[in-house]
């Protein structure tokens, strides 16, 4: 998560949203991706941090799927990256802050443990979520 919240502090530059997130590899020794908020900086609605670092993580495995990998994000994904999640394959998702108004992991919706899909990776929430939700408050305070 410190990897995460690094990434996180870099969005900031550009703009954006601080939100980090890195892919560690099944051993859990090896960052394969990492990613932060980039849609000001790019221009792209799609360049959330989870989305990023997913890309990036496949491209370093030369496959789209990454099983048993462990995605880890300072907020809860959206549902589009919580869709990202699912279709990745990932084993297990880690994030700090929730967000109550358009988390996809447990807060207002759970898409990455929806029953009806045909995977489903653990949830791990809340670590060094005070950490996350300060970079966060601070960013939006300074606006
Ligand atoms: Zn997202």
């Amino acid at each position: 998560m410190r990897l995460a919240l690094d990434q996180a502090a870099l969005a900031v530059r550009g703009g954006d949203v601080p939100v980090g997130a890195v892919v560690l590899s099944p051993d859990g020794t090896t960052v394969l991706g990492a990613g932060h908020n980039e849609r000001e900086a790019t221009g792209d609605p799609t360049a959330h941090a989870e989305v990023l670092a997913i890309r990036r993580a496949a491209a370093q495995l030369g496959e789209w799927r990454l099983t048993g990998c462990t995605l880890v994000v300072t907020l809860e994904p959206c549902t589009m990256c919580a869709g990202a999640l699912v279709q990745s394959r990932v084993d297990r998702v880690v994030y700090g802050a929730r967000d109550d108004k358009a988390g996809a992991a447990g807060s207002l919706w759970d898409v990455v443990r929806d029953r009806r899909l045909n995977h489903r990776p653990e949830v791990i929430e809340g670590v060094l979520a005070e950490d996350c939700a300060a970079l966060l408050t601070d960013f939006f305070r300074n606006r």
